[in-house]
């Protein structure tokens, strides 16, 4: 499954003692070592191969967070085998679908995977209110109503809260700080005033992630002296409009106006220089990604990673290595028993209409132990 997306001088010569490939739960990250994980690299369409943005960062002291959640990438979160509970917070980068188009999942799957305290969300406010990462959290938790309420007597009641956290968009600002970990949110250029971009700190170790950016200063400052810095960029004006269908001027608006072409993340690459360039947002195929990587290369010289889904960076002082996971199709999500979910507390069950309950072939009022949770 390895497309050789990852130029030798970060391959076999630094895979520094780490196994070819990364089995889920078979390695425990060092107290100062960083991992990231791809879950979602692709483009706006879902494809078997590519979800939608998504990335994921475990840090040696126990925490995780994941940047973006588009749609399909929290089936490869599953894939890895983590239980949700174990995530601190989700941070969004902007409000594209394929940025937040998983938000359901993240909030419903980890209720019901074992979460025992209120999601914790991140993301930027916009120009008006009904632009901002609450109004859109909100409205996709009203949404829900029926779901939500359905849930409820069954599933420890406080899963269903979300602690949203907008901030301004438009300020380079630390939106968390906890634990020894800064993570901080800057100005994204992209198409219009609410996108961000991010900055995580921590140990000494810096990761940073575009989200979706036209080149800028902005996020050339922000991401000096990175370690991993991962910027978007688009498949080819040429790609887009062989194999999308666009007619030209379509695709020069969505792979230059609207992203990075593959030569102007180059330079911003190029001005950074950080220890390892990850570029993703286009689909990785055999026959796509040696162009996009030739112009990749045309400023950029120093180690560099085109990103598909599943591939994984080991990062410490010493040295950042590249590989991908290999993963069950078939995983169980949260294998590991959930310490107090049995107990917490429950609402009532909320109730069916009579006609509907004497349908029931087996009523399920009477069974020993009370199926139905009565509530407090
Ligand atoms: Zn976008
Ligand atoms: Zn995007």
């Amino acid at each position: 499954m390895n497309f050789g997306g990852v130029d030798r001088m970060n391959t076999q010569a630094t895979r520094g003692g780490y196994p070819e490939q990364y089995y889920p739960n078979t390695e425990e990250l060092k107290k100062n070592e960083m991992r990231v994980v791809a879950l979602g690299t692709g483009r706006p369409f879902l494809r078997r191969s590519q979800a939608n943005a998504s990335w994921l960062v475990e840090l040696g002291n126990g925490d995780k967070f994941v940047f973006d959640f588009g749609f399909g990438s929290q089936m490869n979160f599953t894939a890895l085998e983590i239980p949700y509970s174990e995530v601190n917070a989700w941070f969004a980068t902007h409000l594209h679908t394929d940025h937040v188009g998983d938000f359901g999942q993240v909030w419903i799957g980890s209720w019901a995977g074992g979460r025992l305290k209120p999601l914790e969300v991140y993301g930027p406010s916009g120009l008006e209110p009904k632009f901002g990462f609450k109004h859109f959290c909100e409205k996709q938790m009203e949404s829900y109503a029926w779901d939500t309420n359905s849930r409820v007597g069954a599933l420890p009641a406080v899963g269903a809260e979300v602690n949203i956290h907008e901030f301004d968009y438009s300020k380079t600002q630390v939106v968390y700080e906890y634990a020894g970990v800064k993570i901080i949110s800057f100005p994204a250029v992209h198409q219009v005033d609410g996108p961000v971009s991010f900055r995580l700190e921590w140990n000494g170790l810096t990761f940073v992630y575009s989200g979706d950016t036209t080149p800028s200063q902005i996020f050339i400052d922000n991401a000096k002296e990175a370690d991993v810095v991962v910027h978007e960029t688009f498949n080819t004006v040429e790609q887009l409009m062989d194999r999308s269908g666009y007619d030209e001027r379509t695709a020069r608006a969505i792979g230059t106006y609207i992203h990075s072409a593959p030569e102007e993340a180059s330079v911003v690459l190029k001005e950074i220089d950080p220890r390892l360039a990850v570029v993703f947002h286009f689909f990785n195929d055999f026959d796509t990604t040696p162009e996009i990587r030739e112009r990749i290369r045309r400023h950029y010289q120093g180690p560099l990673a085109m990103a598909t889904d599943f591939m994984v960076i080991n990062v410490t002082k010493e040295h950042i290595v590249t590989r991908m996971a290999e993963v069950s199709e078939h995983v169980w999500p949260n294998k590991s028993k959930h310490a107090g979910f049995g107990e917490a507390k429950r609402k009532p069950m909320p109730q069916m209409s009579d006609w509907l309950k004497e349908a029931q072939l087996f009523p399920k009022q009477d069974s020993p132990r009370g199926l139905i949770y009565k509530g407090d």
